[in-house]
């Protein structure tokens, strides 16, 4: 599997970790991280939207949005099945 992550000021001479990470994530963990992110900021784009157009949305979500986050900060986390929960 390939990699690509730069995720943190850890990286790989400062351009990014492209067969393992410094910190020992995986390829797939940071794939899985990246998506995660990717997710969580389009899930936070439609609340923002719906909100500004008077919907309610639910608190439920800001909690994912804040949980999500919490699981991809910089190696604190390589639990994969976590990254997944919400894809
Ligand atoms: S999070 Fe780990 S794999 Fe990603 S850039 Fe930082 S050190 Fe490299």
């Amino acid at each position: 599997m390939n990699m690509f992550c730069f995720q943190c000021q850890e990286t790989a001479g400062c351009k990014g970790c492209t067969r393992v990470g410094v910190c020992g994530k995986s390829a797939q963990t940071a794939g899985l991280q990246d998506l995660l992110i990717y997710v969580t900021k389009g899930l936070s784009d439609v609340a923002t939207k719906l909100r500004k157009a008077g919907k309610t949305v639910g608190t439920d979500v800001n909690h994912l949005v804040t949980e999500n986050l919490f699981i991809t900060i910089t190696n604190a986390n390589f639990d994969d099945e976590k990254s997944q929960h919400v894809l």
